[in-house]
């Protein structure tokens, strides 16, 4: 449902959560856009383009407690700590991407920290427009119709609030005055949407974003890996700022008396060089080609295959942060380049049936 809010419904919307919520939206910190906690109106300030890193450390955090333990007492008790928190501002990718680790938290045995924190967060969407890196529009996560409480389209003399849920309705019922939607701003927003779709300097070369997982299927042994692979210095930033990175590890921390302790999880990396190195040393994943190889092939293709989605929701956070340049979108679009050079078959061991 479409409904209009004024600037001033915007505003009460906003103050009404920063009083009544844990509330987290953007800010800007050194001249970049980033997600903290605001406490007044006065430091929310919208960004159009992506924040630098994402909002899944509100949801996943880079380090978590999961247990308690007390080894005297043979006890263990699990940690779950869930704050009713309002996240404020996320663009149409992040709110995919937040689907998209819904979908793996839920997988087999449930993860109940995630799930309890994502039932305790109201989200709040945001209209955007692209910078030299994002390539949504070639992934198919431009634009979004689930998975958001609220989200809102600057249009002239307000937002266009589309409500994703019964409580998102009733937020903007008890702060922001919502009315009925006139037919001049749908129509403005129609046009926004068509013109947004004209400013992607960052475009994937391909018009079924579907057949990527095939694609990479057939390019574990591109010449672009090595040539990457060279460069990187594996430093795992591109998994620290991807919304859609979720590994973790798990560490034990004990007290000086050997007593009582905890159990965390902690982010990790797939392309940090230890992350697949196992017991006696041996590292199924030595070189940083291969780590980046198995990078790409878990955000178009392994994770593809498992879920159903493309695992990169196309932000360009990973490409944007890159110390190297090296760009997902311009790494995919070399692999395209093969694939349109030699007609794609089903790969040996496939049937067609
Ligand atoms: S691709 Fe870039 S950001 Fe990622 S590990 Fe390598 S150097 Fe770091
Ligand atoms: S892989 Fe890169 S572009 Fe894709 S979702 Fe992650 S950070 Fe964004």
């Amino acid at each position: 449902m479409m409904d209009f809010i004024t600037k001033k419904g915007f505003r009460n919307l906003a103050q009404g959560l920063i009083k009544d919520y844990v509330f987290y939206g953007p800010v800007t910190k050194d001249g970049f856009p980033a997600f903290s906690r605001i406490e007044e109106f006065s430091q929310l300030k919208l960004s159009q383009t992506p924040s630098h890193i994402s909002a899944k450390g509100f949801l996943f955090p880079p380090k978590e407690t999961l247990l308690r333990f007390d080894i005297e007492k043979g006890m263990a008790e699990g940690v779950a700590d869930a704050e009713k928190q309002v996240l404020f501002g996320l663009h149409s990718c992040d709110v995919h991407a937040i689907n998209l680790m819904d979908r793996v938290f839920s997988y087999g045995k449930p993860d109940v920290n995630y799930l309890k924190r994502r039932e305790n967060t109201i989200i709040v969407g945001t209209e955007c427009v692209p910078d030299e890196y994002c390539f949504c529009a070639s992934i198919g996560t431009m634009t979004v119709d689930e998975g958001f409480d609220i989200f809102l389209h600057g249009v002239k003399g307000g937002f266009i609030a589309r409500a994703g849920s019964g409580r998102g309705r009733s937020l903007l019922k008890k702060y922001a005055s919502p009315s009925k939607t006139k037919r001049a701003a749908l129509k403005e927003l129609e046009r926004l949407t068509e013109k947004k779709k004209t400013l992607f300097k960052a475009r994937l070369d391909i018009d079924d974003p579907s057949l990527l997982p095939l694609v990479y299927s057939f390019a574990d042994g591109h010449p672009v890996w090595e040539k990457i692979g060279a460069v990187c210095y594996g430093c795992g930033s591109c998994n620290n700022v991807c919304p859609t990175c979720y590994c973790f590890d798990v560490r034990d921390e004990v007290s000086m008396d050997l007593k009582k302790g905890t159990r965390s999880r902690v982010w990790d990396g797939c392309t940090l060089e230890d992350f697949a190195k196992v017991t006696g040393g041996m590292n199924f994943r030595k070189t940083r080609a291969d780590r980046l190889r198995h990078r790409f092939n878990r955000k178009f293709r392994y994770l593809a295959d498992r879920f159903k989605g493309l695992f990169c929701v196309g932000c360009g956070r990973c490409s944007r942060t890159c110390l190297v340049k090296i760009n997902i979108s311009e790494v995919t679009n070399e692999i395209l380049r093969a694939s349109k050079e030699r007609p794609l078959a089903v790969p040996a061991g496939k049937s067609k049936g």
